[in-house]
């Protein structure tokens, strides 16, 4: 009898171990991302990655990605996007009309990945070198026809419970039409308010609003300095308090602004400069571990290439096609948990998808 016991135990401990195997091989099938940082270099297509690579005369951070795709970025009105329509795709999942935030071609506002971040108990933050009213940042938080109205889409940040925005755009929050200064309407929320890179720095409440420039930050090649390496690290430390997780977007706003200038030395200054906080995502991911990060652009702007100086072999030149936007597909690079589905050519609509997917959020949730 004893021994019928012993061998009855001993296959119960044998399945309950090769049930444990199972479940632990299903887990590591499909692990999913706790965080989600995406960097989005305004206007980077491949040819301004390789200026800067050349500048640097080293590999870039976000070249050591192994997970590669391109994406394909025409709007539902234009071949070429504009980064209201860009910045909507990406963020919302859908495309849209040129100029459109936050919107379907019918005018009918779309939850962005960080609204659903934010419904599903987790922090969430904006940066950008631009004002964080500007296209790109703002199709993550406001709904509107037009990127224009900036004191509109300013109010929006009121609406969603954004933990974490920091960039320019004092004006839209305090010299408005309306007389209205939405700073007293966000202290009444519980942010803490920065203006400058000092307060920015000392900051260390969980919800903070950096609105350290008026208007835009400058160029790099003006003196905007450390301000996004800054800006990146304080982001990710607040956010990161969160159990539940993040999704932040640092935007590199202003490679788009040296591509319409057709000016080679700032843009690859601003490569560099993104590159930066690229690099600080993706250290503070590799030891974090369950920190997805992707990098990509919204569109190609200038219509850049790197030719050879007349008469002078191997040494490059920047030239410019154009002063807008461009049509051709944009890089996609990942790290991270959910980084492998990020390859091949995809829309840039299935960005959101991919980021919905990859933070196990409940697709019947999902309005579309
Ligand atoms: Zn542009």
């Amino acid at each position: 009898m004893k021994t019928r016991y012993q061998l009855i135990i001993l296959l119960v401990l044998i399945a309950g171990f090769i049930g444990a195997c199972r479940t632990t091989s299903k887990i590591a099938k499909t692990p999913k991302a706790k965080n989600i940082i995406l960097l989005i270099g305004d206007g980077m297509g491949v040819a301004q990655m390789y200026a800067g690579h050349i500048a640097k005369n080293a590999e870039l951070n976000m070249e050591s990605c192994k997970h590669i795709g391109f994406s394909r970025t025409h709007s539902a009105s234009d071949l070429i996007t504009d980064s209201g329509a860009g910045g909507t795709a990406i963020a919302c999942g859908i495309k849209t009309t040129n100029k459109f935030i936050g919107m379907n071609p019918d005018s009918v506002a779309v939850k962005s990945i960080l609204h659903y971040a934010e419904e599903n108990n987790k922090s969430t933050g904006l940066v950008a070198t631009a004002a964080i009213t500007h296209a790109t940042p703002a199709s993550f938080i406001a709904h509107n026809i037009s990127r224009y109205n900036y004191e509109a889409l300013a109010e929006d940040f009121l609406k969603t419970d954004i933990e974490v925005f920091i960039g320019g755009g004092l004006d839209h929050f305090t010299k408005r039409k309306d007389q209205k200064s939405l700073l007293t309407d966000l202290k009444a929320k519980g942010y803490q308010i920065v203006t400058d890179q000092k307060g920015l720095k000392a900051s260390k409440k969980s919800k903070l609003a950096a609105l350290v420039y008026d208007k835009h930050p400058p160029y790099m090649a003006d003196g905007r300095g450390n301000f996004l390496p800054l800006a990146t690290n304080k982001a990710i430390e607040l956010l990161n308090k969160d159990k539940n997780g993040f999704f932040l977007m640092i935007e590199g706003s202003q490679i788009d602004w040296a591509g319409h200038d057709n000016d080679s030395e700032k843009l690859i200054k601003e490569v560099l400069d993104f590159d930066e906080a690229v690099g600080l995502a993706l250290d503070f991911a590799k030891k974090d571990g369950e920190t997805l990060v992707i990098i990509t652009a919204d569109h190609e702007t200038g219509g850049y290439v790197l030719s050879n100086e007349e008469e002078k072999r191997n040494s490059l030149k920047g030239i410019f096609a154009s002063e807008h936007h461009s049509a051709v597909a944009v890089p996609v690079m990942a790290f991270g948990p959910g980084a492998e589905k990020f390859t091949g050519f995809m829309e840039n609509t299935d960005l959101f998808h991919k980021m919905y997917e990859a933070f196990g959020f409940d697709k019947s949730k999902l309005s579309r």
